[in-house]
């Protein structure tokens, strides 16, 4: 049994660095509230700076070559008993994330430390099974490719999927043989930094895995930093734009952009509507619509919008009546992230009722903390803000069309191309729309969903690169080309 013994009482304040908990090098601290009602959660948390990022770089460094000389067999056991670790401590991690997150449990803390868990085993199986190619050797010589492990690799990530997004970046990037540094979202530290005993439990050796809690200036160090061979960041587009130029900067480190969304769910008339409106509810209101891919303009065909429009109105309504306490075990919407992500959010909304017809919420709920209703605006033009710019809360707009053709550039007219929705009975017509979607992901009566097994990621500014599947091993090694002489 591990010796985890982190809580919302007993938090982890200090940085993991060489499999020991460290303090910071310097003094420097940062706060964190509750977002259920403001009050303070903790002013101890480490900033790392430069001295600190330094250290770990040293020890990342320092392990590297026998993490990456480890047989596939024993790599695959550690990386599994990490996955079982996090899933046994799976309630406490979630505490440690819910406090300053504010996502209930049951509705999204156990399936994103699930989602982490699962990594680890789906990139463990992948070990002895990322091979190379060969290629004709009729010409006298042999070409062989291997995908090569890049050295020291970091993750940054955002605040809404604390471990679900740190997951996806370590299991590709440990499985390959790289070794890799954690930066947390300076909203969301403790789970992160919560995961030493575990990581010590696991039996990964010092360095392999280590974890610095800061802020953007931590982010900033490790994105220019001259002995990290890649950053595979989650977050805002600005912050990305930022990470790919310290890249290009320092020493052209690969760079992979998992970025923002505004995505679509197109709804034509011979949709199944009960499957369509369980989709499009979940989509917008899980985890108080704080997802890349939340499904936030819904375009439904002119013949199914009344129908819609009323079921879908009363479905969000209803999970809207289940907002409250994150703690309690009924809450399904708790609060948003922080008065930052509230006044952002809130802001969209009074700014909205002047771009379209507001025909749900548009409250908040409650005098403290940050609590919204669910909100939709009707008949929005397209150079409206809240058309446009992802809000991250749970907020939408509905549209009708008439035609696919239009419909098709309705929805790719935004610089966003995380994920669309098609909702129909017509295969046909699916698949059509499916390929003229400007799209990294496109469901098909179904949206706001993601394999592991499958590549995840976004067209235009919503980001480069891939994660998940094949892609993500690809994404943390380089193909080194062996050419042999086969006549000597
Ligand atoms: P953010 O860009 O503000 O911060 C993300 C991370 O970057 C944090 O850890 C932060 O400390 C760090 N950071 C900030 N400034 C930095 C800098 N100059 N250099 C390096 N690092 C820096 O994003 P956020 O508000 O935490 O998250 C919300 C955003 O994340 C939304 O736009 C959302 O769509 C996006 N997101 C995308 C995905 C995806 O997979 N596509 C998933 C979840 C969230």
């Amino acid at each position: 049994m591990a010796s985890f013994q982190f809580s919302a009482t007993n938090l982890p304040t200090q940085l993991f660095v060489n499999n020991e908990y460290v303090p910071a090098k310097n003094a420097k601290t940062f706060s964190v509230l509750s977002p259920k009602d403001g009050s303070l959660v903790s002013d101890k948390v480490p900033l790392a700076d430069k001295a600190d990022v330094d250290r770990a770089v040293d020890a990342a460094e320092a392990a590297f070559p026998a993490w990456r000389a480890v047989s596939a067999v024993e790599r695959r056991e550690i990386m599994l008993k990490f996955a079982s670790l996090l899933d046994q401590h799976s309630e406490a991690l979630a505490e440690l994330s819910r406090i300053t997150q504010g996502a209930p449990y049951l509705a999204w803390g156990k399936f994103e430390i699930a989602v982490a868990a699962e990594a680890f085993r789906y990139y463990a199986g992948w070990i002895d099974k990322f091979q190379g190619d060969a290629y004709p050797e009729e010409d006298g010589f042999l070409k062989i490719t291997r995908h090569e492990p890049l050295g020291v690799t970091a993750g940054i990530v955002p605040w809404n999927g604390p471990l679900g997004s740190a997951g996806t970046k370590m299991a590709p990037a440990l499985a390959t043989g790289n070794t890799f540094i954690l930066k947390p979202s300076e909203k969301t530290p403790f789970a992160s930094l919560g995961l030493g005993p575990l990581i010590k439990e696991a039996g990964f050796p010092p360095g392999v895995l280590q974890v610095l809690s800061g802020d953007g200036s931590t982010g900033a160090l490790l994105a220019s930093h001259m002995r990290i061979r890649k950053i595979s960041f989650t977050g805002s587009i600005p912050t990305g734009k930022r990470i790919q130029q310290y890249a290009a900067e320092s020493n052209l480190k690969r760079v992979t952009l998992e970025l923002g969304g505004k995505s679509p769910a197109i709804i034509f008339d011979d949709a199944n509507l009960d499957n369509t409106v369980s989709w499009c509810v979940n989509a917008i209101a899980a985890n108080t619509g704080q997802i890349c891919f939340a499904a936030s303009r819904i375009y439904v065909q002119e013949g199914i919008k009344e129908k819609f429009l009323e079921k879908y109105k009363a479905a969000l309504q209803e999970r809207g009546q289940a907002t409250g306490d994150p703690d309690q075990p009924t809450t399904l919407m708790g609060p948003l992230v922080d008065e930052a992500q509230f006044k952002r959010v809130t802001g969209f909304i009074e700014r909205g009722a002047s771009q379209g017809t507001l025909i749900l919420g548009g409250k908040r709920i409650g005098n403290s903390g940050f609590f919204v209703e669910p909100t939709l605006f009707a008949d929005v033009p397209q150079d409206a803000e809240i058309y446009q710019q992802e809000i991250f809360g749970p907020v939408g707009i509905v549209n009708t069309f008439k035609t696919e053709g239009e419909v098709i550039k309705k929805a790719n007219a935004t610089e966003y191309g995380l994920m669309a929705g098609i909702f129909t009975q017509d295969i046909n017509r699916a698949l059509r729309v499916s390929s003229a979607l400007d799209s990294g992901m496109v469901g098909v009566n179904l949206v706001s969903r993601y394999f592991l097994n499958a590549p995840f990621g976004g067209t235009k500014q919503s980001g480069i690169g891939r994660e998940n599947g094949r892609a993500a091993l690809e994404a943390f090694t380089d193909t080194k080309t062996v050419m042999v002489n086969l006549t000597y």
